[in-house]
C-alpha cells in the first residue's frame, strides 16, 4: 500500500463490506429501513442475519440428515438428543448472537480504517503469498484457539462464569449440532478473537478472513454431533465429545496438531476400545 493511495486503497474494503451488506440487508429489509442507518449499524444486522442463518440452516440440515434420514446409522437411537435440550441450546446461542455479532462488526471497522494489513485482492500479492499468508493465518488461528480455550479451562474464574455455561452439554445426548455457539457470548468472543489478531499479524486476504469466519459457524455444528469422522489429522466431533467428557483433552481447532504438540490428546479409538471392555 503506498501513502498516496492509502484512502483510496482502503475504499475498495468499505465498498466489499457496503456490497454485503446490500445484499443481505437490500433482500430482507425495505430499503428505506436500513439505508440511512450508520455503515457499522448496517454491518453490524447483516452480521447477525448471516450468522443466525448459518446457525440454523447447518444446524436444521444437519440434525435431519443424522437423526432423521439417516437414522440409527451414525447415532445410537438412545443417544439422540431430546428436543428440549436443543431448544435450550437454540436459545443460549440466540441469546449470544448480538454479541458474536459484533466481533465481526469491529474487525471490519478496523480493516476499513487501515489498522490491520489486510489486503483487498489476492492480486495484489499474488497467488504463492496470498497461500503462504494464509498458511500463517491459519496456523495462528489453531495456536490461538487452542490456548484460548484452554485457558478458559484452567483459569478457574473465566470457567466458573464463562466457559462453564457451554460445558453443561456433557453427555453424548445432550450434545447437538446446535451446542456449536451455545456460549456465554464474551467466551464465544474470546475463542473468535485469534481470527482478528491475525488480521494485525499477517496481510490477510479481507474476503477469505470474511468466509473463514462464517466457517466456524459450520464447523462448531459439526463437532457438536458426536459421530467420530476419522479423518486424521481433523479434530472432529469424536475429540471434542470426549473434551466434553473429560474436560481435559482436545481443546484445539480444526487439527489435532496443538493438542498433539502440547500432550492433551486423546484418540476416540483408544477411547472406543476401552468402552468395549
Ligand atoms: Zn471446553
Ligand atoms: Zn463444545
Amino acid at each position: 500500500m503506498d501513502g498516496g493511495g492509502g484512502g483510496d486503497y482502503l475504499k475498495l474494503f468499505v465498498d466489499e463490506t457496503s456490497f454485503y451488506n446490500r445484499i443481505v440487508l437490500g433482500s430482507l429489509m425495505p430499503a428505506g429501513t436500513w439505508e440511512s442507518l450508520p455503515h457499522p449499524i448496517q454491518t453490524w444486522i447483516r452480521n447477525y442475519i448471516g450468522g443466525t442463518l448459518v446457525y440454523f440452516i447447518s444446524g436444521f440440515l444437519w440434525c435431519f440428515f443424522i437423526y432423521f434420514l439417516k437414522r440409527n446409522v451414525y447415532v445410537p437411537k438412545d443417544e439422540i438428543p431430546t428436543k428440549k435440550a436443543m431448544l435450550l441450546q437454540i436459545y443460549v446461542a440466540m441469546k449470544a448472537m448480538p454479541w458474536y455479532s459484533a466481533l465481526p462488526t469491529v474487525s471490519e471497522y478496523m480493516v476499513e480504517n487501515g489498522w490491520t494489513r489486510c489486503i483487498s485482492s489476492i492480486s495484489d500479492v499474488g497467488w504463492p503469498a496470498y497461500l503462504v499468508y494464509m498458511s500463517i493465518y491459519l496456523v495462528l488461528v489453531e495456536f490461538g484457539i487452542y490456548w484460548m480455550h484452554r485457558e478458559l479451562h484452567d483459569i478457574k474464574p473465566l470457567y466458573k462464569y464463562l466457559h462453564a455455561t457451554h460445558h453443561i452439554y456433557n453427555k453424548e445426548n445432550t450434545l447437538s449440532p446446535f451446542a456449536g455457539l451455545a456460549f456465554h457470548p464474551l467466551d464465544g468472543i474470546l475463542q473468535a478473537v485469534p481470527h482478528v489478531i491475525a488480521l494485525f499479524v499477517v496481510p490477510t486476504h479481507f474476503t477469505t478472513h470474511v468466509a473463514l469466519l462464517f466457517l466456524e459457524g459450520i464447523w462448531t455444528a459439526n463437532i457438536h454431533d458426536c459421530i467420530h469422522g476419522k479423518l486424521w489429522p481433523v479434530m472432529g466431533a469424536g475429540y471434542h465429545t470426549i473434551h466434553h467428557t473429560t474436560y481435559r483433552h482436545n481443546y484445539g481447532h480444526y487439527t489435532i496438531w496443538m493438542d498433539w504438540m502440547f500432550e492433551t490428546l486423546r484418540d476416540p479409538m483408544d477411547d472406543g476400545s476401552k468402552k468395549v471392555m
